[in-house]
């Protein structure tokens, strides 16, 4: 079989590290191309002459002189265009796993180019969901998608008999605060809440886990890529992140993808179009687990969950909303200026004042998203006040 041609777009984050990790086990698999990265020129570079790709692309244009030198006497080009540089080089598969909205666009030139698109970066689903579907119809792009929650549920899930499903359930781990109570949370400082109890992720999805708003994407990103109504998604809360995703069938058959707490798994799924890959990853030991349980979420605790499901009835304005005030605040908190228990404050705030509105293309999605965080950060601003 003749090698994957692959494109990494966000190589120096997280998901990009566990790619790498992926792709470096069975490299004969394998052939990457475009690699990119925000403004890390010395991860990017050494990750690039890793996995000799072809292209390198750093995001920071002031930068590029660095990863030139970095790269001189390589064969790798240094680039700091990636829509050109993913619209010049066909791939069998791009990863995209830069973080929030900024991958947006990236995303959509991939869909033009790419035979499939592997998604770990959510909130260009959950703002753009129904354009980037029809995108990918447009160019015959599949979408896959690699978030442990929908991978495991798309292992389960038996699109033939679509109408047989009853539910999927989404597990959470209840993140940093899962045992903390709300008055605590109110004067959590951010390592705290960089503290994720079972997985090392970035940390914009770390600080979403701790407020529950990771899952409220999730949500959203579920009814997007599996189709369904937000009445058919169901969030548990399962501390031993053990079970990642099932999907409830009418006969009572509950199917779900099991295994340790590392997005090798479900990267190593996606990467090897359904094949069973070997992986580097932690394995699952079932008899060192003692016990597994699930319980409902406490919407008082984390009524960030509550605001996916007040999103999807709103409409596709309401999910921008929620996804653009959410990255002001996550931003926000990191850097001190609002509480931990204000983030979701902010983003009930700004999505109760978002205009209805009808967004046709990606565009206007684009101008609606910025004009929100204009707000968020206004309401920030004023104390959280209009
Ligand atoms: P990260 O912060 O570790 O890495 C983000 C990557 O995106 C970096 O390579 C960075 O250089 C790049 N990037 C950031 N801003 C950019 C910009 N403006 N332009 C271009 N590139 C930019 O994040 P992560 O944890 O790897 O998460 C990436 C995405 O995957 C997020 O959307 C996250 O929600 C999703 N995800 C992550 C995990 C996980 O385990 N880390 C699991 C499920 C889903
Ligand atoms: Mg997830």
């Amino acid at each position: 079989m003749s090698p994957k041609t692959i494109h990494i777009l966000g190589v120096t984050g997280s998901i990009g590290e566990s790619t790498m990790d992926v792709v470096l086990h069975q490299p004969e698999m394998f052939d990457v191309c475009v690699v990119s990265a925000h403004n890390n020129v010395a991860l990017l570079a050494e990750r690039a002459i890793s996995l000799h790709a072809k292209v390198a692309v750093i995001g920071d244009a002031a930068l590029l002189p660095s990863l030139q030198k970095l790269l001189s006497g390589t064969p790798i080009e240094a680039s700091s265009d990636l829509i050109g540089a993913i619209k010049a080089h066909r791939a069998d598969m791009t990863m995209s796993a830069i973080t929030g909205m900024a991958g947006l666009e990236p995303l959509l030139a991939a869909i033009e180019v790419s035979a499939s698109v592997a998604i770990a970066n959510k909130e260009p689903l959950v703002a753009a969901g129904a354009q980037v579907l029809q995108a990918a119809q447009d160019s015959g792009c599949q979408i896959l998608p690699v978030d442990s929650e929908h991978n495991a549920i798309y292992q389960v899930f038996d699109g033939a008999q679509k109408q047989a499903i009853e539910h999927i359930v989404l597990t959470a781990s209840g993140g940093a605060f899962r045992d903390w109570t709300i008055d605590q949370m109110a004067t959590a400082k951010k390592e705290q809440a960089l503290k994720h109890p079972n997985w090392s992720m970035g940390q914009k999805i770390t600080i979403d886990s701790a407020s529950m708003m990771n899952k409220a994407l999730e949500i959203i990103e579920a009814a997007v890529l599996f189709g369904l109504r937000a009445d058919q998604i169901q969030v548990l809360i399962h501390p031993q992140s053990i079970v990642h995703g099932m999907v409830a069938y009418q006969d009572g058959s509950v199917l779900c993808q099991m295994g340790a707490s590392d997005m090798r798994t479900p990267i190593a799924n996606i990467l090897a179009g359904g094949a069973r890959l070997k992986t580097p990853g932690e394995k699952l030991s079932l008899e060192a687990m003692s016990h597994m349980n699930f319980t409902p979420v406490d919407y008082q605790k984390y009524p960030a969950v509550q605001l996916a499901y007040d999103a999807l009835a709103m409409g596709q304005y309401a999910q921008v909303a929620l996804n653009a005030a959410n990255e002001v605040a996550v931003q926000a908190f990191l850097e001190d200026e609002i509480g931990f228990l204000d983030i979701v404050k902010v983003n009930q705030a700004v999505m109760a004042k978002a205009p209805p509105s009808h967004l046709s293309n990606v565009s206007e999605i684009i101008a609606y998203d910025k004009a929100r965080r204009a707000e968020a950060k206004a309401y920030i601003d004023k104390d959280l006040a209009w």
